[in-house]
């Protein structure tokens, strides 16, 4: 299949039961440049232009997206990317509204361009959620230059967002085990294009981000990466036997079965704490951010992992915990 001149579309979950269609519409509609010409001057980043409804939330929400695109492009790529030849527009809606977001680029020849972002929501969900999870689908684009599966690209992109945004994921999920209605990861890996009907959709969103969320907290960001890259250019057996030392797909369901089953609780402390752990609340914030934890070097992998729990509650971690990793730790 060719990838050429392939425009992506980056959809946000928005928490509504409508069909993918109908919800790119609606948003189609919900940001018409008509907004834009009454809205405030546009303000101007480095690599961003926003557009919204007055100069304070435009002013707001370009910092931080700024801010975002620094840190994670740090977190994922051990560096801070260079600055776009053109700036990415994000048109921001912001209100009592469903939180959602759409991100728009293309690739030719391994490029990618024509950024094209749209963001809704209460500010603060805006901030903290909407803005890093588009923000993050540009970050792996331009490390990539071609589209991601699926599974992989939104579960990634979910993992930066607030632990409020992050739970509703965890509570689908647990709905869809128990209902035994999973998209089976070896289906879910091979699906480049999202599901054509609402209530799949949601699934992949929430099996995407569960299954990476496993992944990252144990090996870090990076190692999430250089997975991906090899499943591109192998598969996905391969991969995971060569970065996470599990024989193939069905392996890695059974050990992220366990672990969801047990409440999918907290693995390790990972370079990639940031991406694990977004409680901050930036509009309102009264708490200091977390500390961003990172290996020492951009090609370092994660440092294994710290273990802070008592010797009772590690036992427990390291039998749902991948054996490659488990290894790690006793050693
Ligand atoms: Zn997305």
């Amino acid at each position: 299949m060719s990838w050429t001149t392939r425009a992506t579309a980056h959809i946000r979950q928005f928490p509504v039961s409508k069909t993918l269609q109908t919800l790119l519409i609606l948003l189609t509609v919900a940001f018409t440049p008509n907004l834009v010409v009454a809205a405030a001057a546009p303000y101007h980043t480095t690599n961003f232009t926003i557009y919204a409804e007055s100069a304070e939330v435009a002013k707001e929400v370009g910092d931080k997206a700024e801010y975002w695109r620094k840190e994670l492009s740090q977190e994922w790529l051990g560096k801070e990317m260079q600055n776009w030849f053109r700036p990415c527009p994000i048109k921001v809606k912001v209100g009592r509204l469903g939180a959602g977001g759409v991100t728009t680029f293309s690739f030719d020849r391994g490029e990618v361009f024509g950024w094209n972002m749209q963001v809704q929501g209460t500010l603060e969900r805006v901030l903290d959620s909407v803005l890093p999870h588009e923000i993050t689908h540009t970050i792996l684009a331009c490390h990539f230059r071609r589209p991601l599966p699926r599974w992989a690209d939104e579960g990634a992109c979910t993992l930066i967002e607030h632990e409020s945004e992050k739970s509703r994921q965890i509570k689908l999920l647990g709905e869809v085990l128990e209902q035994g209605d999973r998209i089976p990861l070896r289906q879910l890996f091979s699906m480049t294009e999202y599901p054509k009907d609402m209530h799949n959709v949601m699934k992949l969103y929430a099996e995407g981000y569960s299954v990476s969320d496993y992944l990252v907290q144990q090996g870090g960001p990076r190692k999430f990466l250089a997975f991906m890259e090899l499943a591109h250019q192998e598969n996905w057996d391969k991969a995971l036997k060569t970065h996470y030392n599990i024989d193939n797909v069905e392996s890695l369901e059974k050990y992220w079965t366990k672990w969801t089953v047990a409440g999918s609780p907290r693995l390790n402390d990972p370079e990639g704490t940031m991406v694990a752990e977004n409680t901050q609340t930036p509009a309102v914030t009264a708490k200091p951010e977390p500390p961003i934890v990172r290996g020492q070097s951009p090609e370092q992998s994660a440092p294994a992992v710290a273990v802070r729990t008592t010797s009772t509650a590690k036992a427990s971690r390291l039998d749902l915990m991948l054996p490659v990793l488990v290894r790690e730790i006793e050693n």
